[in-house]
Parts: structure tokens; C-alpha cells; sequence
């Protein structure tokens, strides 16, 4: 029962809380704030809300609106560039995964000299050490998904080496505070509900079956999945259900401290290569893509067959015996969640990168196929590929 625990990040959690960001001790005077390059922001009121909210502190605001999904160096780059020719002292977040990502990168580069990429670990990343503290990060999240709110990483694609990679990882790229507040996340559209709601449920089911699962990881994942279980297709049907939005925010935040209580597998290694070669593919919708057949392998290996067992059950599938019904509870929630038709080939993907693609998944992100209870070889990665490509 070896387990490290460190969750250093402040959780402001519940709907409506956005308006008591003000009360909160915040790290800095002028904040350069981080939205998507979207409409959502504005047009939903979260950004003059939270504009309004960090004036009411007495902090300075500059926006920096121009990070899209799956967020390249190249924005990360500027975002960090724009932060320091504004004299900021500290970034907030406001947004989805690939805002708070970006925003957590930018403030993790803005101190440095040099280029982004000698900050990275793994692939072409040089790996130094970081020459100053970064910025400290404040994080809004307007989706349930990633969970990134409370974890340390952010992951950017280098368009250049085909990297999709996570950056960061240090202690001191953990948000200060995070706000997590439903009310913010009504208005998602049900697809991008249901692609975030089961990248949620990834981080956790991956990491109850990783090599690293502890009692304290278990528990956390267990309770991530069950909300997930029995909310997302709620909250996909019903944008509106507060019910069902503040569960699936927990079950994100949980996801969240699912990875730094234990750790993510192979299976988004082998999402970002999708996603690294094919932009346009949204993160939660490759992991769909290729859940059956990743989890199938594992479950034909008989890696850990009581917790398939258990997860199907966390599922919402009481009577499960054989860890082959986490395939069937899996299956049912992607078909009520209408995201059980996801084609590969839709987002331009080619049967023939299959091998391709699983030697960039453990080129780029190898340190999670350390993470899987039993080794995936690159042929196997493959065939997982080619098993879910349609
Ligand atoms: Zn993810």
C-alpha cells in the first residue's frame, strides 16, 4: 500500500461559485486571461463574468483569445510571449481542456529564456530544468472532461514533429486555485458533452486498471466512474440538468486528481499519434474511437480481470460477471451518449498509418506504456488501430 498523495490545488467547487472568485487570495495584480478562439466564452457571459470578478480583486486583465483545440506550440509560444510584453504576474484559465492546457504551458514558458520545446521532456524535447518558477496559473473550467484544473500538465502539439506531448509535470505548474462551477458548463452542445464526459471516464478507468492503481487512486477513479455511469448520458440529452452537470464536473475533477493520484495508460499515447497526425480530431472522440479494442486486448491478456469486472459494475451493470461485460456496459453508454458510430475515416485517418501511428505513440508518449499492466508491442498497438478503424 506504497502511495504518494499531493493535491495541492484550491477546488472552489459548486454552481455559481464563479461569483465568489473575487473573495478568493489571488496570486498576483494583472492576470493576462485565457479563452479558446471561439465564440463560447463571450457569448455565454463566463468571460465578463470573470473579467468583472478579478477587477473587483483590484487585478489588472489582458486577454489572450487565440488557443484552439488540440493547442499548437506555435499559440503557446505567442500566449507566453504576449504575457511577459504585458508585465503579467499571473494566467488564468477560462475554459475547456485546451485552454487550461495552453494557459498552464504559457505561464510555465513566459519566465524562461530559450525555446519551448528545450522544457520538454520526451521526443525531440531537450528536458532542461527550468531556469525561473512559472507564472502561477488560477483555472476555470467550462467543460467536464480533462480534469486539468487540478493536475500539473498540459499537453501541446509540435505540427512540425507530428508531437502531441505533455509539458509541464512539475510541482509548480499545479493551478493555485481551480473553479469548477456547472453553471458554466450548460451550454456545452451534446457531442462535445459526450466526447469531454468520456475522456473523463478514460483518465479514471485507465488508471484503475494502469500498474500504478493504489487504494488512493482506486477510490478516486471508483468514484469518478460511477458519476460518469450514471450522469453523462443525462447531461448529453439535457444540457440543462444541474443534477446531472455537477456530478460530471466532479467526475472531471476527479479525473483530474486520478492522474496525479495514479496515472493514465497506453490508450492516450495512442490518442494523441490520432490526434498529433489529425488535428480535427477531437481528443474525447479518438479515445472513443479506439476504447473497445484497447480495453478488449487488455481484458484478452487477463491483466487485472476482477477490476474489469468491478468497472463494468461501476458502470451501472450490477449483475456483471466476466470482465468481457466492461466491453458491454462500455458499449451501452457510447450508444446512449450517441457517440457509438465514430469513424476514423471521417476525420481523414488511412488504414495503412496504423503502424505509423503506434510507433509515434510510444516515440512521443512511451512513459504511459510503462503504465500498462501488461506490455503493448507496437504490432499489438497496431492491430488495436486497425481492429477500430472504420
Ligand atoms: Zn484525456
Amino acid at each position: 500500500m506504497d502511495f504518494n498523495v499531493y493535491l495541492p490545488t484550491r477546488v472552489l467547487f459548486g454552481a455559481g461559485r464563479l461569483n465568489g472568485l473575487h473573495t478568493q487570495s489571488l496570486p498576483g495584480h494583472k492576470a493576462m486571461v485565457v479563452i479558446s478562439d471561439g465564440k463560447s466564452a463571450r457569448a455565454n457571459g463566463a468571460l465578463t463574468r470573470t473579467e468583472e470578478q478579478l477587477h473587483m480583486a483590484g487585478v489588472e486583465t489582458v486577454l489572450f483569445d487565440k488557443v484552439g483545440a488540440n493547442p499548437l506550440k506555435t499559440v503557446v509560444e505567442e500566449g507566453a510571449a504576449f504575457a511577459r510584453a504585458n508585465a503579467c504576474d499571473f494566467v488564468v484559465a477560462l475554459g475547456g481542456g485546451s485552454v487550461m492546457d495552453a494557459a498552464k504551458v504559457m505561464a510555465m514558458y513566459a519566465p524562461q529564456p530559450g525555446e519551448l520545446w528545450d522544457y520538454v521532456a520526451g521526443a525531440t524535447g531537450k528536458n532542461k530544468p527550468l531556469a525561473h518558477a512559472p507564472l502561477p496559473v488560477v483555472a476555470i473550467t467550462t467543460t467536464a472532461g480533462t480534469g486539468s484544473e487540478v493536475d500539473q500538465w498540459g499537453v501541446v502539439t509540435n505540427p512540425e514533429t507530428h508531437e502531441k506531448i505533455g509539458c509541464g509535470g512539475m510541482d509548480s505548474l499545479f493551478p493555485v486555485l481551480a473553479v469548477v462551477d456547472a453553471e458554466l458548463m450548460t451550454t456545452v452542445p451534446p457531442k462535445l458533452t459526450a466526447y469531454q464526459g468520456f475522456d473523463t471516464l478514460f483518465h479514471a478507468v485507465e488508471g484503475y486498471i494502469s500498474a500504478f492503481a493504489n487504494p488512493m487512486s482506486d477510490m478516486v477513479q471508483a468514484a469518478s466512474i460511477t458519476r460518469v455511469g450514471k450522469y453523462l448520458a443525462r447531461a448529453v440529452h439535457k444540457g440543462d440538468d444541474m443534477e446531472a452537470r455537477e456530478n460530471m464536473a466532479f467526475a472531471n475533477t476527479l479525473s483530474g486528481w486520478s492522474m496525479v493520484t495514479g496515472s493514465c495508460t497506453s490508450e492516450h499515447s495512442m490518442e494523441h499519434a490520432l490526434s498529433a497526425y489529425h488535428p480535427g480530431l477531437p481528443h474525447g472522440a479518438g479515445l472513443i474511437m479506439i476504447s473497445k479494442a484497447y480495453f478488449t486486448h487488455f481484458i484478452n491478456k487477463h491483466a487485472c480481470d476482477g477490476r474489469f469486472v468491478e468497472l463494468a459494475q461501476m458502470l451501472g451493470m450490477t449483475e456483471a460477471k466476466e470482465p468481457m461485460d466492461f466491453i458491454k456496459a462500455l458499449g451501452k453508454l457510447q450508444k446512449d451518449c450517441g457517440v457509438d458510430n465514430l469513424k476514423m475515416s471521417d476525420y481523414g485517418i488511412k488504414k495503412e498509418e496504423c503502424m505509423l501511428l503506434a510507433q509515434n505513440a510510444r516515440a512521443t508518449m512511451g512513459g504511459l506504456f510503462a503504465c500498462d499492466r501488461v506490455p503493448l508491442t507496437d504490432e499489438e498497438c497496431a492491430a488495436i488501430y486497425e481492429k477500430s478503424y472504420c
